[in-house]
């Protein structure tokens, strides 16, 4: 690696004077997890690094106005074993169980996760199908954008040069919901995953068992992750039969663009998307519906 200034900003106003001051010469530094191997690798030669692990205001998972706040700082290790997180969204602890391994859950940040625009990665699939927003500090001031608009390429995100991503913000589940989270390794469980997909399905209030609201999403499918669009509208006014359910998923797995890779073909990853697609969706609208899952029925006749 060639020497670069390696600095430690306390607050986020510093860091993004920082960033500015270096005119894109600079690169965050949260975890390491991510950036180490690429700075290792040549493919990025800053010639200045921020650590902003000292900066407190990044750091923490709350709860404020009913939304769930978590900070950039937060690790994958610490989202997994939060009680707060378990309680109002297990499906992240869940997901987070199964990301990596655990010297990579107790170093990689959520921010560093969303902010590498890495497209081999868990959460942002999840984030998305929550209607997640990411807060962003920059030198003139802050925004907030959708997650799904954080993406924009392969490791190519919307986060301008000198901004941080401070913290994520999830709204509460809407009332009838339910979502799920599955993710596919095809060489060993502890790889990134081949395909992830999140489904979350919220029923209309009124007792009926039609789908108000059907968010699907497609990672490691494309370069960025993505929204089924065209298979959500499928869903949205129906009562999910298991005809409709299969139906859904032949049509999401249209709608991303995998590659052919180590982790399987094109062909392969397409049928990979259908599947979980499909139990994604029976077990998101099994919640809605607050009937016991698989899982719940065999521990029951135990
Ligand atoms: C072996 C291995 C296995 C992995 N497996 C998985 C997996 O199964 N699932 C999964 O989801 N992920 C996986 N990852 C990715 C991992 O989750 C991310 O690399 C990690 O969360 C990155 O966080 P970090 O804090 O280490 O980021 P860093 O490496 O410090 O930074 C990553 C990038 O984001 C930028 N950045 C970091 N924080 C901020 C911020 N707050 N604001 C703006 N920019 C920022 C940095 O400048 C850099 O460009 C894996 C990584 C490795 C190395």
């Amino acid at each position: 690696m060639k020497n670069f200034e390696y600095i430690e900003p306390t607050t986020v106003a510093e860091a993004c004077a920082l960033l500015k001051q270096h005119a894109g010469g600079a690169k965050i530094f949260a975890g390491g997890a991510h950036l180490t191997i690429l700075m290792k690798q040549g493919l990025y030669q800053p010639d200045a690094l921020i650590n902003i692990k000292k900066i407190g205001e990044l750091k923490g998972i709350r709860e404020r106005d009913g939304r769930l706040v978590i900070g950039a700082l937060v690790t994958h290790r610490e989202l997994e074993t939060s009680p707060l997180v378990k309680e109002r969204l297990p499906v992240l602890c869940a997901a987070e169980r199964e990301v990596a391994n655990i010297r990579v859950r107790n170093m990689g940040t959520i921010g560093g996760n969303l902010a590498s625009g890495e497209p081999l990665t868990d959460l942002s699939q999840i984030f998305i199908a929550l209607d997640g927003q990411a807060r962003v500090t920059g030198a003139e001031g802050s925004r907030t954008i959708p997650v799904e608009g954080l993406f924009v390429d392969f490791y190519t995100t919307s986060l301008a040069q000198d901004e941080v991503l401070t913290h994520v913000e999830i709204p509460s589940l809407p009332a009838r919901s339910g979502i799920d989270y599955i993710r596919f390794s095809t060489s060993s469980v502890v790889d990134k995953p081949a395909v992830g997909v999140a489904v979350r399905l919220t029923l209309n209030s009124k007792g009926a068992e039609t789908i108000a609201t059907a968010r699907i999403v497609l990672g490691c499918v494309g370069p960025t992750p993505v929204r089924a669009r065209n298979a959500e509208a499928l869903l949205a006014g129906n009562k999910l039969t298991p005809g409709l359910a299969v139906e859904a998923a032949k049509v999401a797995s249209q709608e991303c663009s995998p590659s052919s890779d180590l982790r399987g073909s094109e062909h392969y990853k397409r049928a990979i998307v259908r599947t979980l697609v499909r139990r994604a969706a029976e077990a998101a609208y099994k919640q809605a519906l607050a009937l016991p899952s698989v899982k719940e029925l065999d521990a029951g006749s135990k």
